[in-house]
């Protein structure tokens, strides 16, 4: 067994001997928002933002990118769990900022145009995030009544400041 599962195995068992209560816990998140926000090691949400489990839906990927795969979560969890506020929440020092997507293409040795991503790399944090923002607002799905938010998260000091 590899040695990263054990450590996950045995830190579990300490987790669910003290679940109790935690097991009434309804899927809709109480707290009725949801967050996207980047992969980084350095961010947890939970902690950052102040949630325990059931309170949040928390979205990931590279970037804290508005992806096509990011709103299909936004939209489930509008819709069907009853989420109304959005937080889009960037960072700092962003492994997917000031690359290309050239770059990254030239990591995987991808020299054919079909098998090419598009690795929604950026250059700037504030104007990023500020697209990212009017893409999800504009989406023919997303409505009105939904409060986005835009958030950037310093990793130098773990504040967060609204855009
Ligand atoms: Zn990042």
């Amino acid at each position: 067994m590899s040695e990263i599962l054990n450590e996950i195995l045995s830190a579990n068992k300490k987790y669910a001997s003290g679940f109790k209560s935690k097991s009434e816990l309804k899927s809709p998140p109480k707290k009725h928002f949801a967050i996207l926000t980047c992969m980084d090691a350095r961010l947890d949400p939970a902690k950052f933002a102040g949630l325990a489990e059931g309170d949040a839906h928390v979205i990931r990927n590279a970037g804290g990118r508005v992806s096509d795969d990011a709103i299909r979560s936004l939209l489930i969890s509008h819709k069907l769990l009853g989420t109304d506020e959005w937080f889009v929440i960037q960072h700092t020092s962003c492994g997917m900022c000031c690359v290309t997507n050239e770059e990254i293409d030239k990591e995987f040795g991808i020299e054919n145009e079909s098998k090419k991503i598009d690795w929604l790399t950026f250059e700037d944090n504030k104007k990023c995030l500020k697209e990212d923002l009017e893409k999800l607002k504009n989406h023919s799905l997303v409505p009105d009544s939904i409060k986005i938010h835009g958030l950037i998260y310093d990793v130098k000091t773990g504040f967060l400041e609204k855009l």
